[in-house]
């Protein structure tokens, strides 16, 4: 038997051309629970793709077509109909890495070649400022020694086996008064409907009518440009006789930045702060993306509260193709707050006497008892029954039954130091 023509539904598998039916069976259970919509509602196309993939090669007769023919086999040999177009054309043609796909015909009758499509890592300084990069790829191009022919003119046959025409036509009986056309790719010329003798071949392109050959592309990245946007290189695929070249397709890839997140055209970072710039004001300077030091003052009087969020107006991101406009920044304050015992008791009162002063304390009748808190450290929290243990016990010891504490640990953090 011939090679696997494509490895496409093995790939959306993730199993190698030969794998058993156990293997396809174990990876395709993996996947579908993994890209379920119901976990993953986002996941939907890829669902799909995995379901299709499975149908396929789970069933001999379809996986025999497929590995034959490839994605031909499967299109003439499942005769259509029932929403198949819908997931071929998802998977094979218009797809993210669509491989013989995109066979369209084009406006002029030819035949559409496949897009090329190469991801681009960028960083976020880059789509702050925008950049151009150069990118070095290489492509087949038409020959130029026999003009993309093969062989000298006329050293160029027409297959037999097709009569030229690229496909095979077999009747299939599938019940009495019931018969299948099935379209198989010629294995004889490939589907090209052509042949040459080897003498006559190009000396230059062996007869493949094409060379390999390296290609420089200028890429322009945008200000503002995002995540998973394509930038495309009309017309820039391979060459191929007969074939209007597909595009070259780059897709941008964000690479994660040391002090901000971007969220569409704003930016989100995390400051530090100490509890004297919260309560007294503060200044503070920072490197913003284009290497500006921008000040943040915040005057005293103003309060930072652990965990709030202030805005800067206009320094998020440049908005694309819009470039002056920008988004906002977003900066999140982790207040830092002395250690224990880190000024002595007198000092403490005079602090307090600065502070607002405490609520009074409400006059207790009948039975009490004292009650001890304790450090809580709530990254090891629900761990085990023995923490849960301390926490029931002493809130119902505070006189104060909570059963929701009980039932789920993770309150009690909350629980005592609201007391
Ligand atoms: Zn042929
Ligand atoms: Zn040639």
């Amino acid at each position: 038997m011939a090679s696997v023509v494509d490895t496409k539904l093995y790939d959306i598998l993730g199993v190698p051309p030969g794998a058993s039916e156990n293997e396809l069976k174990k990876a395709y259970r993996k996947l579908a629970k993994e890209y379920h919509p119901d976990k993953n509602p986002n996941a939907g196309d890829k669902f799909k793709e995995i379901s299709f993939a499975y149908e396929v090669l789970s069933n001999p007769e379809k996986r025999e077509l497929y590995d034959r023919y490839g994605e031909q086999g499967l299109r003439e040999g499942s005769g259509g109909g029932g929403g198949m177009d819908d997931i071929f054309s998802h998977i094979f043609g218009g797809g993210l890495f669509g491989f013989m796909g995109n066979q369209s015909r084009s406006r002029n009758g030819r035949r559409r070649g496949e897009d090329m499509m190469h991801p681009l890592k960028v960083s976020l300084e880059d789509l702050y400022n925008g950049k151009t990069t150069k990118l070095q790829l290489s492509k087949n191009v038409l020959c130029s020694a026999c003009n993309g022919q093969g062989g000298k003119t006329g050293a160029v046959q027409k297959c037999s086996a097709c009569r030229g025409h690229g496909v095979r036509t077999m009747i299939r009986q599938l019940a009495p008064g019931m018969v299948q056309q099935v379209q198989s790719v010629c294995s004889d010329c490939n589907g090209e409907g052509e042949v040459i003798n080897k003498k006559d071949r190009c000396k230059k392109c062996e007869g493949k009518k094409v060379i390999k050959e390296v290609k420089i592309l200028e890429v322009h990245v945008d200000k503002g440009m995002k995540h998973g946007q394509r930038i495309t290189f009309a017309g820039e695929a391979d060459q191929a006789p007969g074939v209007e070249p597909g595009d070259i397709v780059l897709l941008l890839q964000e690479k994660e930045h040391e002090v901000f997140q971007r969220d569409g055209n704003d930016l989100h970072m995390t400051y530090k702060i100490g509890l004297v710039e919260a309560l007294c004001g503060f200044q503070f300077t920072f490197k913003h993306l284009d290497a500006r030091q921008i000040v943040v003052k915040y005057p005293p009087g103003k309060v930072i509260e652990p965990g709030c969020v202030r805005v800067v107006r206009g320094e998020g991101m440049p908005q694309y193709r819009n470039p002056f406009e920008k988004g906002d920044l977003y900066i999140k304050f982790d207040v830092q707050f002395p250690e224990n015992n880190w000024v002595s008791p007198d000092k403490l009162s005079e602090l307090e006497d600065l502070l607002p002063s405490r609520p009074e304390v409400p006059n207790i009748i009948g039975y009490t008892e004292e009650v001890e808190l304790q450090e809580f450290d709530s990254t090891r929290g629900s761990g085990g029954g023995q923490r849960r243990e301390v926490c029931t016990e002493e809130s119902t010891r505070g006189g104060r039954t909570d059963t929701r504490s009980q039932a789920r640990p993770g309150l009690c953090a909350v629980s005592i130091s609201s007391v």
